[in-house]
């Protein structure tokens, strides 16, 4: 039991309810966590909670059932978020940390470095001191790698992560550190795990090779009891009878940990399988289990590494499992984090850059807390990233224009249901705001209702239009449900939820997600509803284009546009589109999308939606716009930005 405390309490208050705690039975601890003081009651001791709760000074008493108190989900819902400086870790973003087992040289750790970056790794990790099982083996360079990890960081705008072995090590490692690591060995070193919690920096926790999970949620209270609020949980592999793969990688402990603590988990899949051809596919696997990240070693020249290269991955292996991290990211809802290679970059405009006044401008979206939108900007901007709910598309056109927001987010297309038409119609009326970044969405439905409402009790069920032409086929199975169209999805949970009337109570049900559901305080009657599983809605960033470009979503990193949207209209006449693609065609530019619009109040005349990837030389591309934009009858550019796989 965890009690914690006002912020101004008096230490008589604090003597009285470590009395009372003792009186009870209980073994008594003073903590910290962060600013807050807690006391901690352990042992067989048994108090009436409500009649400690009323002594003057306490806030509030966390009574958990788990031995850990700290790390359990039952003191802090929310997942933790844990930050190394602009790398964050948690929530919906994939993290993936690469570098080799240890550092070799100044050259080995830059190369490394150089290679992980290019292929979209945020952090980069290197043993300076290694544990090795033998003592004949490479030990590390010691202090002189930490500095060249150091370096190499700084270079390739990198945080670095590197393992501590011993407390007498930690100060000094602390001061070039980014984030410490505890080695699978030393996770029940717990004069080792009081000593780094009590430095406050970012800690990665892996877990024993044969510690249970309780075991090892224990040491990271170690860790958080000692005065971290920052532990990253990492699954390695723990010791089976099974002698194939170095270790066993216990993917079922993702789920089951995510359950149990709100602290981050990723996983090291070199140390779990420790064989470099099935290091992927554990990867993979790990993400697909709800992992937040990724540690993985790779070496420049594996087959010459003084530690761990048969499991270390080359470059380019590196870089086709970041291309298939990404691809599968969305599928469990997450995206993969990138982050500026520069730090002047980093200091760039963020969600959002500075109004006149120095307050963050916030970004803004359509809809209520919980919207697919709200969604879409968390992925690109993080959790903090201020928010401004409009009621309508163009408000947010609007407020990006009037500078009221530094970005907007917008649905443009959705994989099952089509354009949006309104928001193409509004790039077009909006010459000045211009697409900057993508983020392709899942879109999970769920019919969601008051705690009262069963599904069959259902009479009524409000939505946006889209909400109900994505889950076309279970509609179909309830014909007599009156379906009310709302504004978005997460008014329409809203409105469910401000019911009063007694009948709309039972009665009345919304279609959107989960996190809407959450937002509101309702209950999920059905959770994925939409006709094909394959349900993505590519939402667009846009930004306020001041005749000398537009700001770039800091997530979106240093990434080159790759992907340009367009909108034109041809001549009524044989070979007029003919003549449009031919364009393309010749300059070797790959039409991705094209698809045709009635024009609004033009009986029989269309607009061209198309998406266009842009080669390599923009000369071309250039050229190739100017010639489309002469040919056509009306043209407008969207915006050109890195595609979202
Ligand atoms: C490492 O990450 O380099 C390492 C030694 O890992 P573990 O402690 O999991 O064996
Ligand atoms: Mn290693």
């Amino acid at each position: 039991m965890l009690v914690v405390l006002t912020k101004n309490i008096s230490p008589h208050d604090t003597d009285m309810i470590r009395a009372y705690l003792k009186d009870h039975g209980f073994a008594v601890r003073d903590q910290a966590f962060g600013d807050t003081a807690l006391l901690g009651a352990s042992g067989k001791g048994q108090a009436d909670i409500r009649e400690l709760s009323l002594l003057p000074g306490v806030e509030r008493v966390a009574a958990t059932s788990k031995p850990y108190e700290l790390a359990s989900r039952e003191t802090q819902e929310t997942d933790t978020i844990v930050s190394i400086g602009q790398v964050k870790i948690g929530g919906t973003r994939i993290s993936v940390i690469a570098g080799p087992c240890a550092v070799e040289s100044r050259e080995q750790i830059f190369e490394t470095a150089a290679r992980a970056r290019e292929s979209g790794a945020v952090m980069l990790r290197g043993g300076a001191y290694k544990p090795r099982t033998s003592p004949y083996a490479f030990q590390g360079l010691g202090m002189a790698g930490l500095e060249y990890m150091k370096a190499a960081g700084e270079a390739y705008n990198m945080p670095i992560v590197t393992e501590v072995v011993s407390p007498e090590l930690a100060d000094r490692m602390n001061a070039l550190t980014d984030m410490f690591q505890i080695g699978a060995r030393n996770m029940q070193n717990f004069e080792l795990l009081k000593k780094v919690g009590s430095l406050g920096k970012p800690v990665l926790l892996k877990r024993g090779p044969s510690a249970t999970i309780e075991e090892w949620l224990l040491s990271a209270e170690y860790l958080l009891a000692a005065g971290t609020k920052d532990v990253v949980l990492c699954e390695r592999g723990i010791r089976t009878f099974e002698t194939y793969t170095r270790n066993t990688l216990d993917i079922s402990a993702i789920p089951v940990v995510k359950a149990l603590s709100h602290l981050p988990v990723i996983v090291d899949p070199s140390h779990a399988v420790g064989i470099r051809a099935k290091v992927a596919s554990a990867a993979l696997a790990a993400i697909a289990a709800g992992a937040d990240g990724l540690t993985v070693e790779i070496h420049p020249n594996p087959d010459a590494a003084l530690s761990d290269g048969p499991q270390s991955l080359y470059p380019a292996q590196f870089e086709k499992l970041m291309r298939d991290i990404e691809a599968l990211s969305p599928v469990v809802g997450k995206e993969l984090l990138r982050t500026p290679r520069s730090p002047e970059r980093a200091a760039a405009p963020s969600a959002a850059a500075p109004a006149a006044d120095g307050a963050a401008m916030p970004v803004a979206f359509t809809g209520e807390s919980g919207a697919f939108a709200e969604q879409a900007l968390i992925r690109a901007f993080g959790e903090d990233a201020g928010r401004l709910q409009t009621k309508t598309f163009s408000a947010v056109f609007d407020a990006v224009l009037d500078g009221k927001a530094a970005f907007g987010v917008v649905p443009l297309e959705n994989s099952l249901a089509g354009s949006v038409r309104e928001n193409y119609d509004l790039f077009m009326r909006y010459p000045d705001v211009t697409i900057v970044g993508e983020i392709k969405l899942r879109i999970v439905h769920c019919l969601i209702a008051r705690e009262e409402a069963s599904t069959d009790s259902i009479k009524t069920v409000r939505s946006h239009p889209q909400g109900f032409s994505q889950c076309e086929a279970f509609l179909a199975k309830h014909p007599d449900w009156r379906l009310e169209t709302w504004n978005n999805t997460a008014s329409a949970v809203l409105s469910a939820a401000k019911e009063t009337d007694a009948v709309a109570i039972k009665t009345v049900a919304a279609i959107a997600s989960d996190a809407a559901a959450k937002a509101h305080g309702l209950k999920v009657l059905k959770s994925g509803i939409e006709t094909d599983p394959r349900n993505y809605t590519r939402f667009v960033i846009l930004a306020r284009n001041d005749g000398n470009g537009a700001p770039v979503p800091p997530s979106m990193g240093e990434r080159t546009p790759d992907k340009a949207s367009l909108v034109f209209s041809v001549k009524d006449e044989p070979g007029s589109l003919y003549g449009c693609l031919k364009i393309l065609s010749e300059e070797g530019i790959n039409l991705s999308k094209l698809e045709s619009c009635p024009i609004l109040g033009q009986p029989w005349n269309y607009l061209f939606y198309a998406d266009v990837n842009i080669p390599a030389n923009a000369a071309v591309f250039d050229d190739a716009i100017a010639k489309l934009k002469a040919r056509a009858v009306s043209f407008y550019f969207l915006g050109s930005y890195p595609a979202s796989l």
